[in-house]
């Protein structure tokens, strides 16, 4: 179907600078866990995006010196001339499909702990450093004139790797921002006190870096529109005008990573756009900017209004590659929508190469070979697949086998397909996370060899009665009720009571009669969720955790202080470092993690939400069946993220009578020459 010509906009080429964008869609920089010590992984994944039509491709925060180290969070990095080939892989994969590269050179200022390098990290004032005892150094003017020559040179080994586009980086609290705003840089020489002064340091840097490669590279600088606290816009909008004749284009954000990173359960598509709205006017240059944009209405209307010239993205281009090339193609139904749930966030802050909760394949387009929109077809006809569930890993799987054109029977015990995430999209705010089934279930819909059977619970029997020889079982998994989980491998027997209720159950409307108690021993975001659920029914609810904070995990998923302070807000009474023991008539008992002082509340329902049981049973009843093949996938397997689930999916279809070549996975890593 050829595309809606209102769309012809987003693919108009855009000059900027020396260098010219085929098309309005940038991959902002972003990181990906893979940094410096990943290169083609990183490579491969950052081609796949410009494949998928995304004109501008950017790398992740790329530091200038070992001053700049957040060891144990990967990054890439220009330290010297031995990084320019390994950066050089990402450009040329990047080109090799048409797109612009950028580089996002970087100084964490005080926030680089420097664990690494050993260096006493940098500031405009000493300071604490991140997540780490110990300051930084306050600079004096040499290190200020040495700060202005790495980033030169990191600037020309980029324009040497072949970079199109070079950013100074002034956002998010790294260095130049501790510069720029008041709070943070008292200093009383020509680099602190006025607005001129602050910003001196940002000005010389972009000034060095148009001297250096502005005949050649596009200079991009990301910066905020306000102050930390979100005051001083009319300074900044003239700083921001006063730079435009050496910028070539502005890539604007707000301070509050909340809302610029935010998850779904809190913000909604294009949630910057007020406050970024006056840039373009304001520079007269090029501007790109956020927003988790996945509906090409949207798309179009931020440029048809003039609040920015590229459609900015990390998410959406992680969750879909191939977004740009969709629409193109005039089948806009075919993106897969991120779902805002910042799974693909946390991995990179656990130190790990980003995954995506939508996309399977992020990550896995080197070490495995994935490619996000092909799976190697089946040869010759294949028998039947039975794909047992349709959660997120029977709906990944059918899909994929569907697609290499394997016959699929897709059977369901209930009435509507999705599983754990149509119960889970129930909690506040979750809705978006459906995605998760419906982008499924519509891929589905539209394969012909795929059927899916609702209402059709499978049994040993029923199984062989379908006469399939390939068996997927991906039945999932149900809480626990018998306490069983970290903090008590054993259970407790008293748990055993008409009290206890499950997730499964609250989410399906069961309700308490009475206060409720909730024992989160998990640290996720759900029992979290269903505090806030019962609370806003106006249950009187007790959250017990286990952890020092609420919902500790989803700290990773920029989730924890708003799930936190939502809990305070709703009235919902929080015990950290608690425990649940066991159920009294009327109570529950309960333990200091710390102290073993125990106590008891009142307790007239209880929640426990401490792991699962795998739902293998049909499985292992099939075991003896003399099936060709018969795996168990997804949380039926290993209970887990549904990231894992959808992965488990994808992972088990593309085995499905594969090459063993296709089965490799490959390694990177450091090996030692002989000298
Ligand atoms: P996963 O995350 O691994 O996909 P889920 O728990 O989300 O697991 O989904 C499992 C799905 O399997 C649920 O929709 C459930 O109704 C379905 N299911 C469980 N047992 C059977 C069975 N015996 N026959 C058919 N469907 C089943
Ligand atoms: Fe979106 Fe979640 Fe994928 Fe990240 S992991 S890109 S937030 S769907």
């Amino acid at each position: 179907m050829a595309r809606d010509p209102r769309f012809d906009t987003l693919f108009t080429p855009v000059r900027i600078g020396p260098v010219t964008a085929p098309n309005r869609f940038w991959q902002v920089p972003h990181c990906t866990g893979m940094g410096y010590a990943l290169p083609a992984t990183l490579a491969a994944m950052r081609g796949v995006k410009a494949e998928g039509g995304w004109g501008v491709v950017n790398s992740e925060y790329c530091s200038i010196h070992p001053t700049s180290d957040d060891t144990p969070a990967p990054y890439a990095s220009l330290w010297d001339d031995g990084d320019i080939r390994n950066m050089a892989a990402m450009a040329e994969s990047v080109h090799r499909h048409g797109a612009l590269a950028g580089v996002e050179l970087w100084h964490g200022g005080w926030r680089s702990g420097n664990v690494l390098s050993r260096e006493a990290p940098l500031g405009p004032e000493s300071m604490m450093a991140e997540n780490v005892p110990w300051q930084s150094r306050r600079m004096d003017r040499a290190d200020i004139g040495a700060l202005r020559d790495w980033h030169r040179a990191a600037a020309l080994r980029a324009r040497d790797a072949d970079f199109d586009v070079v950013y100074v980086y002034a956002a998010h609290t790294y260095l130049l921002t501790q510069f720029l705003d008041p709070s943070t840089n008292p200093r009383g020489d020509d680099y602190g006190g006025t607005f001129a002064a602050r910003s001196r340091l940002v000005r010389e840097l972009v000034e060095d870096t148009r001297e250096a490669v502005g005949q050649r590279c596009a200079i991009a600088i990301r910066i905020e529109v306000t102050d930390e606290d979100g005051t001083g816009a009319e300074e900044r909008a003239a700083f921001l005008a006063s730079l435009a004749p050496l910028v070539d284009v502005f890539d604007v954000t707000i301070p509050d990573y909340g809302i610029e990173m935010g998850p779904s359960r809190y913000v909604k598509e294009a949630a910057l756009e007020h406050h970024v709205a006056h840039v373009r006017a304001t520079t007269g240059k090029p501007v790109v900017s956020v927003g988790r944009f996945t509906s090409p209405e949207t798309m179009l209307r931020q440029i048809r209004r003039g609040i920015m010239d590229f459609i900015g993205a990390a998410r959406p281009s992680i969750a879909d590659p191939f977004l740009p090339v969709k629409i193109r193609e005039g089948r806009p139904e075919d993106i897969r929508e991120c779902i805002g749930c910042n799974i693909c966030y946390a991995h990179d802050g656990l130190g790990a190469p980003i995954r995506c909760t939508q996309n399977p394949t992020m990550g896995e387009e080197w070490r495995r070979g994935w490619h996000p929109e092909r799976a190697p077809a089946i040869v010759g006809q294949a028998d039947p697949v039975l794909v047992i569930g349709a959660g997120p890993a029977g709906l990944e799987a059918a899909m994929t086998l569907g697609r290499r054109g394997v016959p699929v029977m897709l059977a369901e015990a209930s009435r509507e397909p999705g599983g754990r995430v149509t119960m889970e999209s129930r909690l506040p705010g979750l809705t978006e996370w459906a995605r998760v089934r419906d982008w499924r279930v519509d891929q589905i819909r539209r394969l012909r060899n795929v059927e899916l059977f609702l209402s059709s619970a499978m049994t040993r029997d029923a199984v062989l009665e379908t006469g399939a020889r390939h068996v997927l079982v991906a039945t999932g998994s149900r809480w626990r009720v018998d306490g069983r989980g970290r903090s008590n491998p054993r259970g407790a027997p008293s748990f055993a009571d008409a009290r206890t209720m499950t997730p499964e159950a609250i989410l399906s409307g069961a309700r308490p009669g009475g206060p409720v108690v909730i024992f989160d021993d998990e640290g996720y975001h759900l029992a979290a969720g269903l505090a806030d659920l019962l609370a806003a029914d106006g249950a009187d609810v007790t959250y017990v955790t286990s952890e020092g904070k609420v919902a500790a995990w989803s700290a990773h998923t920029v989730e924890q202080a708003r799930l936190q302070a939502r809990l305070i807000e709703r009235g919902v009474r929080i015990l950290t470092g608690t425990v649940v023991t066991g159920l009294l008539p009327g109570s529950a008992s309960l333990s200091c993690v710390y102290t073993g002082r125990a106590f008891a509340i009142p307790c007239a329902g209880f929640v426990p939400v401490t792991s699962r049981e795998p739902h293998d049973g049909l499985w292992t009843a099939l075991q003896d069946a003399g099936l060709s093949s018969l795996e168990r996938i997804g949380d039926a397997r290993a209970p887990g993220l549904i990231a894992h689930a959808v992965h488990d999916g994808h992972r088990f279809a593309r085995a499905h009578l594969a090459a063993t070549d296709e089965l490799t996975v490959h390694r990177e890593r450091v090996v030692l020459r002989a000298t």
